[in-house]
């Protein structure tokens, strides 16, 4: 007989979803789970967003779990749809597309909203907070435009802002409303080494400012402050702290104050109903840091289990200072106060600076500038509430009480006395223990391992340098010297390693992979699967079955997923030629399935945006044209000119070459998203110089550029080879295509791989014709076993039926 109850989480974010992790752990079978979430995106890592701002890091690699984790979980995710009612009389929640879901159970996780400075002008274009991807988007876009960013916030994350901001080239200007940076963490002195120490990077500071209104007319231009002075920007980011997002809580009916009220059992006033993350308030106290919203989680995960549990008791916090390249960490109560006592030491000539701050004997706060090794130790110092009279100053200083200064301990000696049952890593609550244990008992010998094993330092990365000399410490000299990061962090294999070793050994399938090459986690994570799959696609061209499972979900529906959760068709119209009849029957279709929009892309194809997943198949099969891929790491389109056919300039033929071109590779798929452009003279009017790989026409020959992209970082392509006659470029296009096929590594788009491997080794490698030939063999045999996903999903009715939505949980509407 099932058992099995409804269990309902609105807030896809960190703290909702470890609670589910932890549910899945406890008791796999009690709950039937659906999760409402106002974002489009699978959960991701939300603190990584200051390190993609930063560059270094994709959206791809801060997703914690993809779609591909909630299927093989059975859970129902509604993405991009929040909900929007709850009847706590019938159990019932509502989203805003109508999906209706009941529960036994209700989790509110919904976290914070960005405060937004209610100022005249807060509403022009241009104004944004930093809370989720979309902010972080748009910082990037706006960096391709404007030069002048103004961030009003000089707290943490209006630093780390501030820093991204700085390494998209903008010009940054801070503004604080105190007299020093981070002043809710870091005392005058610490916070003066910090402003130093980000001016020399290139930040600019306006401090003891109040911002009085934001000027322009539609977009900003200035903000004024209200001395009257004024700073240009067309760019504000607001980082002034946050709200818990309540309204939704409040009108159930739960009794809120700043935030969702719960007891230390994560339950709400209302039975049945939980809270827990940002958006909940525990005696008195709503967290905005993720150590303690995973303690809650884990609280009300064992609850909902029906495991033991003694309850939350609130946190003491502790922050670092990511991404801008200054070590900065702040524990507990680190000012001086009536009744305490401190000892600090200042080094400004290698710009450190400790600070503990005493009361009865016990360490109450800490602040550690320049040097945060000993971060993790002072703050389980100050959580445990030992009394350490007497050793303060071996503490602090390294040396024992009254033995004057010394060099201190050694990193080693450091690693060697630490407490075992210390928390190296806050965010994730591992301990020095589980550690040692991942190293000597599980076989982690690489920081990755050790990442997937226990997920130290897989999310803010702050603890990183200690994990590794617990690494060191735990595994000796010589295992520690092999310390090398692998794909990620399920295994210590690079990309070429995993290649070769495929080849060699004759893998055939991701999961054999997994098992031969000993990864770390069974069923991998969202980055090596889609790789392994591409690899092994790449490599058994003939043979291989594409795994459906290792892909993301635009890879899995075939079509773009949209912020509010609806997709996106983009049909195939080779070189962007089409005819009446064919825009006749694309008309037909939008109207049919009341397509919102219907938009030109940036590569003249068409684009129906606003579709539902359920209509998808439906609407695939009456255009009756092949997928255009315009979601895949495939070939996406081969823009072109006129062309000699019209153009009074052209002197080739740019729209015949282009659709032979596009009508050869339409569903090549490749590491990254490939994009052509064919242009009859060198007008270049197709933009060809910023494409993966461009053609463009000049008196009797042809160029063939390569590397260019128009997107995040513009990069202009650059000649790889000039050309007489048409079977050549093909030739040149298609050798060039399987090289870069062959060689790059997944996500890697060709502009990054030509700046890896540089331009000079790609001519080498393609300069003999026979290997020209060899790759377009290749390429072929490849190419001869593609077939349209599109059509492939229509003529399986198995497949199909991934579409249709779930019985339990239908859409009211229609
Ligand atoms: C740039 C940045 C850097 C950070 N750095 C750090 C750091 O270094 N260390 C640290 O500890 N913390 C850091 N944080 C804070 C940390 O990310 C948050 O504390 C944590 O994400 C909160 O988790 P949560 O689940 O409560 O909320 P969230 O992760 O915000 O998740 C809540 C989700 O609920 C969704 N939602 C809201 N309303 C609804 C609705 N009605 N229906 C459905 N869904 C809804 C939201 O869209 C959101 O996706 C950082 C935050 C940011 C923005
Ligand atoms: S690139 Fe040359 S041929 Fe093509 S449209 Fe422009 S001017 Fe005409």
């Amino acid at each position: 007989m099932s058992t099995t109850k409804k269990l309902v989480l609105v807030g896809n974010g960190m703290a909702g979803i470890r609670t589910i992790e932890h549910i899945l752990k406890l008791a796999p079978h009690a709950y039937e789970i659906t999760v409402f979430g106002a974002e489009p995106h699978p959960n991701y890592n939300r603190i990584m967003l200051s390190s993609v701002l930063a560059g270094g890091t994709s959206i791809e690699d801060i997703v914690i779990n993809d779609w591909s984790w909630y299927e093989d979980n059975g859970i129902q995710v509604y993405p991009g749809d929040p909900v929007i009612q709850i009847d706590a009389n019938r159990k019932e929640v509502v989203s805003r597309n109508g999906v209706r879901a009941t529960y036994d159970e209700l989790i509110m996780a919904t976290g914070s909203q960005a405060f937004m400075l209610p100022l005249p002008g807060a509403d022009k274009e241009g104004v944004i907070g930093f809370r989720d991807i979309k902010d972080c988007e748009t910082m990037m876009a706006a960096s391709q435009t404007y030069r002048k960013a103004a961030v009003i916030g000089g707290g943490l994350l209006g630093l780390e802002a501030a820093r991204g901001l700085l390494n998209l080239g903008m010009d940054v200007t801070v503004i604080h409303i105190n007299g020093h940076l981070m002043d809710r963490n870091l005392d005058l002195p610490a916070g003066l080494m910090l402003q130093r120490e980000l001016e020399e990077q290139g930040m600019k500071f306006l401090l003891n400012k109040h911002t009085e209104e934001i000027t322009g007319k539609h977009r900003v231009k200035a903000i004024r402050f209200t001395d009257q002075t004024v700073l240009e920007a067309d760019l504000v980011v607001m980082a002034v702290g946050i709200r818990p997002q309540v309204e939704l809580a409040r009108q159930a009916g739960l009794d809120v104050s700043r935030g969702v009220i719960v007891d230390d059992y994560m339950n709400t006033s209302i039975p049945g109903i939980s809270a827990v993350g940002e958006c909940a308030e525990h005696r008195g106290i709503a967290y905005g840091l993720v150590a303690p919203l995973y303690e809650q989680g884990m609280v009300l995960a064992k609850r909902l289990a029906g495991a033991a549990t003694e309850g939350y008791e609130g946190s003491v916090t502790s922050t670092k200072l990511k991404v801008s390249g200054v070590d900065v960490f702040s524990a507990g109560q680190f000012k001086d106060s009536a009744g305490t006592r401190s000892i600090r030491i200042q080094d400004d000539v290698d710009g450190v600076y400790k600070k503990m701050v005493l009361k009865d004997g016990e360490l109450i706060g800490a602040v550690l500038f320049g040097d945060t090794t000993d971060g993790a130790s002072l703050f389980s110092l100050i959580k445990s509430g030992e009394n350490i009279s007497g050793r303060e100053k071996e503490i602090l200083l390294g040396v024992p009480s009254g033995s004057g200064s010394g060099s201190g301990p050694s990193i080693a000696e450091r690693m060697a006395s630490m407490p075992v049952d210390e928390i190296v890593c806050g965010c994730n609550g591992v301990t020095k223990a589980a550690i040692g244990d991942a190293v000597l008992n599980k076989g982690c010998n690489t920081l990755g391992a050790i990442k997937s094993c226990t997920k130290a330092s897989a999310s803010c990365g702050g603890c990183k340098p200690i994990v590794e000399s617990l690494l060191v410490h735990y595994a000796g000299d010589a295992v520690g010297e092999q310390v090398k990061e692998g794909i990620c962090g399920c295994t210590s294999y690079d990309r070429d390693e995993i290649v070769s070793q495929i080849k060699e050994m004759g893998l055939k399938t991701v999961k054999e992979v997994m098992n031969v090459l000993g990864w770390n986690e069974p069923e991998g994570c969202s980055k090596c699967r889609p790789s392994l799959n591409y690899y092994l696609g790449m490599i058994w061209p003939t043979e291989y079955e594409d795994e459906r499972v290792s892909k993301f979900t635009n890879e899995r529906y075939h079509a773009n997923i949209q912020k509010d959760g609806t997709y996106s068709v983009i049909p195939r119209i080779y070189g962007g030629v089409t005819s009446p009849a064919e825009l006749m029957k694309i008309a037909a279709v939008a109207e049919k399935y009341d397509v919102p929009m219907v938009k030109f892309t940036g590569g003249q194809r068409l684009d129906l945006l606003g579709v539902q997943k359920e209509n998808l198949p439906k609407i695939w099969e009456e255009l009756d044209m092949p997928s255009g891929f315009g979601y895949g790491k495939a070939l996406r389109t081969v823009k072109t000119c006129v062309g000699n056919t019209f153009c009074r300039f052209g002197t080739q033929d740019s729209i015949e070459m282009g659709i032979r071109l596009e009508k050869k590779l339409d569903k090549m798929v490749a590491p990254a998203k490939v994009k052509l452009a064919v242009s009859g003279c060198p007008r270049n009017c197709a933009e060809a110089t910023i494409k993966d790989l461009g053609v463009v026409a000049i008196d009797g020959a042809w160029e063939l550029h390569v590397g260019g992209n128009g997107g995040v970082k513009v990069r202009a392509a650059e000649l790889l080879c000039t050309v007489k006659t048409d079977a050549e470029v093909e030739e040149w296009t298609y050798a060039y295509l399987q090289y870069y096929r062959e060689n790059a590594r997944w996500n890697e788009r060709t502009a990054a791989w030509i700046e890896r491997v540089g331009l000079d080794h790609v001519k080498k490698a393609l300069e003999d014709r026979d290997v020209r030939l060899a790759l377009v063999e290749r390429l072929e045999l490849t190419l001869g076993r593609t077939v349209d996903p599109w059509k492939e999903i229509i003529d399986n009715e198995k497949l199909r039926k991934n579409f249709t939505p779930l019985a339990d949980a239908q859409p009211t509407a229609h």
